[in-house]
């Protein structure tokens, strides 16, 4: 029996590139648990298979700092669990036989056991059993739209608001732009500066900068999210994502200016912004809300199934 938290609605989702042939792990035939999902994965360059009881674990130790709220934890979980089971659904080019690699450019990140220790030191054992928990109280539970798991794509921070899936990858119905409570309290390097130099600027853009700097910087259009959609600089109009990548800026919430014959960009949270901010989880947990409800101002409009019988109240 799965049980629904929040009703679906509307819409089929219709990705674009998705694999007929991909290996059907949803809807399972019984509801599984993390222990009962087996998974290939890639990591250090060859196919594994293991459980998502064992992976998940390094997915999230990888992607959410241990000492964040237990709540944010348990929504961290979930989406990753979800973003897993996707992706599982719907191999990428890179590696068709495997769910997930470890590549956190192109999956999410994991880290082993030895990697835990290494990185966490004294605080080993206090910091898995934190995460052991997070995913052990949300064993087996997916969040779905249409009655497939989402797409849970989740990013570091943002400013005030999320990005809408429609300005980077093209629309989905629950990747919509929603608020986001973290502020430069509560996010470490929440606001950052990168400087250019006009020479570098050049070699970046393939551009010759005019001799008034005063003339470098053109129109910044901004999107429904307040994040660049297009910028022009140096005569050449650059999308938002462009401009992140040139000049190695941590998101697309940025402004720009010239300062001394330099570039500069004052850049706000870190990441592409779209699904579940990390940080946003956390303040929204230590303000009371449940991963539950984390979950659902994330990525409206989903459900959030489970297997009653791995529900935390029947163990
Ligand atoms: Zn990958």
């Amino acid at each position: 029996m799965k049980r629904i938290f929040f009703l679906s609605m509307a819409m089929l989702l219709c990705a674009a590139g998705l694999s007929i042939a991909a290996v059907r792990l949803w809807p399972p035939e019984t509801p599984k648990d993390d222990a009962g999902t087996v998974l290939t994965v890639l990591t250090d360059g060859e196919l594994r298979e293991t459980t998502m009881a064992d992976y998940l674990i390094g997915v999230v130790a990888a992607e959410m700092p241990a000492s964040f709220e237990p709540e944010a934890l348990k929504a961290q979980a979930v989406a990753a669990r979800t973003y897993i089971l996707d992706r599982a659904a719907h191999p990428v080019e890179a590696h068709r036989d495997a769910a997930v690699c470890a590549d956190p450019g192109c999956c999410c990140a994991h880290v082993t056991d030895d990697e835990m220790r290494e990185n966490w030191g004294r605080d080993y054992r206090k910091n898995l059993r934190r995460i052991r928990t997070a995913v052990r109280e949300t064993d087996g539970q997916v969040l779905t739209y249409e009655g497939a798991p989402i797409r849970a794509v989740f990013h570091s921070s943002s400013g005030g608001q999320t990005e809408a899936s429609a300005a980077l990858w093209g629309a989905v119905p629950y990747l919509v732009s929603v608020s986001s409570p973290e502020t430069a309290e509560t996010v470490p390097g929440f606001e950052t500066t990168v400087t250019v130099s006009a020479q570098d600027a050049q070699k970046a853009l393939e551009v010759e900068l005019s001799d008034d700097p005063a003339q470098w910087l053109g129109e910044t259009v901004r999107d429904g999210a307040d994040r660049v959609e297009t910028i022009m600089i140096g005569g050449k109009t650059l999308s938002g994502a462009e401009a992140r990548s040139l000049f190695s800026l941590r998101s697309t919430n940025f402004t720009a200016e010239v300062v001394d014959g330099n570039l500069v960009f004052h850049v706000i949270g870190s990441g592409h912004g779209v699904g579940m901010s990390q940080y946003g989880a956390n303040v929204m947990a230590q303000q009371g809300s449940g991963y539950q409800e984390i979950l659902a101002h994330y990525y409206p409009g989903t459900a959030l199934e489970q297997d009653d019988a791995n529900s935390p109240q029947n163990k």
